[in-house]
């Protein structure tokens, strides 16, 4: 009876009952087997890297089983959340080709059937499964306030026991009920606690899908169900929701692995079956030989807008996600270059269990193969796309002379082993300037990269006499011989086993001498294949700049 009355007190408004909320919220129509995940963010407004690692883990189990993949945004904590986060998650993971079949689908809308999606729209389900705790006398009203709960810690580590609210140091537990309500009726300030019936001595076993099994003492904290604004914490939040969003498998942080007792004596408590669980490993960074976590304040790469600006396609982080993800996607690549990485199955038992390395240099590596896999259109269209926001200059350069940088994106593209040049946008332009009379003359006159035996007066008289022997329309053979001619004029030869043997004889080998004409068009050592360049370039171009060098 006084709990009835504790409860009525506490929540005069709340006239649902838990099985009311349990029938709006039925079993999901779905195949066997089929995987029910969500992701769950906090709208701080900054997105991790580690959250489209989550997020991608979530999609592919869920798509993979014919499931449902569904977006929940978790802003209990108010004081945290920043405006147009949810947009900016939405919209990030549609880039990301994640998307959700359900929740959230802007600040302000949702769809599906299991919502609200939202956790602050959701503060009366979570009151009426409070309120029937309390009448089940398994949550109580706790009005120690912040310097008191300092005192208890503080006390307990001198005296060397567990720091918490339980058992004996929970202090209002073990208040009747009536001494509860009078306390409320004085104007008490207060939140709500669960009256934990674990006991630490006793073990729970958690059947993590990527961790294995995990052991741990039973949950014997009175832990906070509703906060003093009247939100839940977490913990209790997870449980009513995933309990009723029908989610089938909870795959989140390793963070959160030491809180699955409470979670598991909370599905206990409410008579519900817990879903299966899967601790993700934390996203690690090699750090000066040892590693750790990937930090949002040092790690620039923490954040998922660094890829975008710096100009990593989506598909390439997509694929070094897999790749740790499970590592067996990399054999599957070579195996099916050309095929959708979508069809390579994830599995989470073969996951690596401990830190997940996170390493910009095999991105790169990985980043590499998935352009070179590119038609040229694909990226003409890319690197256009990312230019015209984070490069306007080689914007306004490539689009302007689009069928000559579809060549030179082209250059050694369709072969069996296409060149990889590029591992994100940004690469591009140092990589393709020289076709560009805006740049050559501008950027790079005074680091001219010539051979070490040819000074730039040599240069000089070799393209002056190469100048004037040039045959544009000569086909690769007859132009490289026409190249040898010159450079055997000159002093040069094409035969290295006399250049060794009378190195004094000779100024250099013919090598030189097309590495100066190179140097001339591009004022680089290394290009793709001069004669390709030329034909890119175009007559003009070549001899206007054999008469300016
Ligand atoms: N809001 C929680 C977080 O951002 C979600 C964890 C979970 O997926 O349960 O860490």
């Amino acid at each position: 009876m006084s709990l009835e009355k504790l409860a009525d007190l506490i929540y005069p408004d709340i006239n649902k009952t838990i099985e009311d909320y349990i029938k709006m919220y039925p079993k999901r129509n779905l195949k066997e087997g089929a995987k029910v995940t969500r992701y769950a963010p906090s709208p701080t407004g900054f997105q991790h890297i580690g959250g489209v690692f989550s997020a991608l883990i979530d999609e592919r189990l869920a798509v993979q089983s014919g499931g449902v993949f569904y977006l929940r945004i978790e802003d209990t904590d108010q004081k945290r959340e920043v405006e147009g986060a949810v947009e900016d998650t939405i919209s990030t993971m549609h880039n990301f080709g994640l998307n959700f079949h359900e929740g959230m689908t802007g600040k302000d809308t949702s769809k599906g059937d299991y919502g609200p999606y939202r956790q602050s729209e959701r503060a009366e389900i979570y009151k009426t499964f409070a309120k029937h705790l309390i009448l089940k006398g398994l949550a109580y009203p706790c009005f120690c306030n912040a310097d008191e709960l300092n005192a208890l810690r503080e006390k307990q580590i001198a005296e060397k026991i567990t720091p918490g609210y339980y058992g004996e140091y929970a202090h209002c537990r073990n208040l009747s009920t009536e001494e509860a309500i009078e306390k409320i009726e004085r104007g008490e300030s207060y939140i709500l606690r669960l009256k934990s019936p674990g006991n630490s001595d006793n073990k729970v076993v958690l059947q993590d899908l990527i961790k294995g099994e995990v052991v741990f003492p039973e949950n014997n904290q009175d832990i906070v169900l509703i906060k003093g604004d009247g939100l839940p914490t977490y913990h209790f939040a997870h449980v009513v929701d995933d309990y009723l969003m029908k989610t089938t498998h909870v795959i989140r942080g390793e963070e959160w692995l030491s809180s699955a007792p409470i979670h598991l004596q909370l599905f206990e408590v409410l008579g519900f079956e817990p879903p299966k669980y899967a601790h993700t490993p934390t996203i690690m960074k090699q750090d000066e030989g040892s590693k750790r976590k990937l930090s949002k304040r040092k790690d620039p790469e923490a954040a998922v807008s660094y890829y975008r600006e710096v100009g990593y396609p989506v598909q390439s982080v997509i694929e070094y996600l897999l790749n740790i993800i499970n590592s067996g996607f990399e054999t599957w690549r070579a195996e099916n270059p050309f095929a959708d990485s979508y069809d390579f199955e994830i599995a989470l038992d073969k996951m690596s269990k401990s830190g997940a390395l996170f390493d910009l240099v095999k991105l790169s590596d990985v980043s590499k193969d998935v352009i070179s896999r590119m038609k040229a259109t694909e990226v003409y269209e890319k690197y256009t796309e990312w230019a015209k926001e984070f490069d306007p200059q080689m914007y306004e350069l490539v689009t302007a002379n689009e069928s000559m940088a579809k060549e030179i994106f082209n250059i050694d593209r369709e072969g069996p082993k296409p060149r990889k040049d590029y591992a994100k946008w940004m690469d591009v332009r140092e990589k393709i300037f020289y076709f560009f009379d805006e740049l050559f003359y501008k950027e790079t006159v005074d680091q001219i990269e010539l051979p070490k035996n040819v000074d730039m007066e040599e240069a000089k008289r070799i393209i002056a006499a190469y100048a004037e022997a040039y045959n544009f329309d000569a086909d690769k053979d007859t132009w490289f011989e026409e190249l040898k001619a010159v450079g055997e004029q000159l002093g040069y030869t094409a035969n290295r086993k006399e250049f060794k043997a009378n190195p004094e004889n000779f100024k250099g080998m013919i090598a030189d001498v097309a590495a100066v004409v190179r140097a001339a068009l591009t004022h680089r050592a290394n290009t793709p294949d001069l004669y390709t360049i030329m034909h890119v370039m175009g007559e003009e171009k070549v001899r206007d700049r054999f008469a300016k060098f």
